[in-house]
């Protein structure tokens, strides 16, 4: 039977939209399905803005790919003319038994980031105070990006290419068939050689078989007033991590474009959820938790300007998986990017478009293979 593509990409957020761009690169006919329209705000991509971060508290072993990812998005910049990087600098701050502030040191000495320790006299003007024997890392290369712009981008260049992008059309099944790979939609199937599966917090309802090592959890956003624009990155406010002595992290990115400070929780032991059941109403719960925890740091927070839910699709360990599935080598999926996974997006998109296509990626990402979870 004819194929109606090479590639078919499901999903188009941050993974399926990088995905589907390399796929375009590559110079394959790849069409890409989301059954919204993004950017949106009901997956994991949305919120205005996401760290990069190259010296990598997760595991040393993230950084080739993160100062990979960040060398692409430089080169969409240049190609695309938009702007998707800033290069602001980012703080870390925590007790000198942080496990994370640790592996982010012992990555940025193992990768020459050309990290600095900021002693208690160099931490006035950061914006906040943390105490005088914590550790307080800078990493000058690290910054922020635009999430929705760049999914725009991506997806922009990807039609440019010849990409086929079809928006609003829910992807009921991806099945194998003798010859290739039918996605089954609530409109309009599509045929197909090989398939990507980048569906986020959706990605066990399409492949049942990883359902054991997917879990979707809910995090909520807030970005707090910055009248005085005291904390833009001109009156020196960068990104920020901060992690307390219980191992619970806030983290920040700066009043840019005057939408105000935007604050989050990187936690442990949330309650799981699904895309279908996840409460996405902001609760006064939500901002009363975060502006308790961010308190500590910050002594003079405004009120909040804006709030937003968001999922986080998780993986059993918390790693990414990218693997072409075994029950089926013409399936590559590309999910559970555990909370950490945008920066990645253009490196984890040229390596998932590789593997469909049946080429080595351009670096090894074998920690990433479905054969970790093997019994
Ligand atoms: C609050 C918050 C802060 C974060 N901060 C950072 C950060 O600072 N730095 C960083 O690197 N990462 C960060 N992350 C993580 C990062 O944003 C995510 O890892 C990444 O966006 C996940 O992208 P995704 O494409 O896997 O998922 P999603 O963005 O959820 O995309 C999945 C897509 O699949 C589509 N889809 C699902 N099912 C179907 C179907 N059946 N048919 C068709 N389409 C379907 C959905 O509509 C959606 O567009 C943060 C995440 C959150 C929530």
């Amino acid at each position: 039977m004819a194929q109606d593509f090479d590639v078919a990409v499901v999903g188009l957020g941050a993974a399926g939209a990088a995905s589907l761009h390399a796929l375009a690169r590559a110079g394959v006919s790849a069409i890409g399905l989301d059954r919204f329209v993004p950017p949106h705000d009901h997956g994991a991509s949305h919120g205005e803005t996401r760290m990069l971060r190259v010296a990598y508290g997760e595991g040393a072993g993230y950084s080739p790919l993160a100062a990979r990812a960040k060398q692409l998005w430089r080169e969409i910049e240049a190609r695309t003319g938009a702007r998707l990087y800033e290069e602001t600098g980012l703080v870390y701050a925590g007790p000198h038994s942080s496990p994370f502030l640790a592996e982010t040191w012992r990555a940025g000495q193992l990768h020459g980031l050309g990290l600095s320790k900021l002693a208690p006299g160099a931490r006035s003007g950061l914006g906040f105070e943390v105490p005088g024997d914590w550790r307080c890392i800078l990493e000058p290369g690290a910054g922020f990006l635009y999430a929705e712009r760049a999914i725009e981008t991506l997806l922009g260049e990807a039609q440019a290419l010849g990409a086929e992008i079809v928006t609003d059309r829910r992807v009921l099944a991806v099945r194998p068939t003798e010859d290739g790979v039918e996605i089954e939609a609530d409109a309009g199937g599509v045929r197909a050689r090989r398939a990507v599966v980048c569906a986020g917090g959706w990605t066990a309802g399409l492949l049942p078989e990883l359902a054991p090592l997917l879990s979707v959890e809910r995090r909520t956003i807030h970005w707090f007033a910055d009248p005085e624009r005291a904390r833009t990155p001109a009156a020196g406010f960068r990104p920020f991590y901060i992690e307390d002595e219980q191992g619970l992290a806030v983290y920040g990115l700066p009043n840019w474009g005057g939408t105000g400070v935007k604050i989050g929780e990187h936690i442990e032991g949330v309650a799981q959820t699904s895309p279908e059941e996840v409460d996405r109403a902001v609760h006064a719960e939500d901002e009363a938790r975060l502006r308790a925890m961010a308190a500590r740091w910050f002594k003079d927070l405004g009120p909040v300007v804006k709030s937003q839910t968001c999922l986080y699709p998780m993986s059993r360990d918390q790693d990414f998986i990218l693997d072409r599935l075994p029950s089926d080598r013409r399936i590559t999926v590309l999910a559970g990017l555990s909370g950490h996974g945008f920066k990645f997006a253009p490196a984890l998109g040229e390596a998932a478009a590789a593997m469909t296509l049946g080429e080595a990626p351009p670096l090894d990402l074998s920690m990433f293979a479905l054969s970790r979870f093997a019994p």
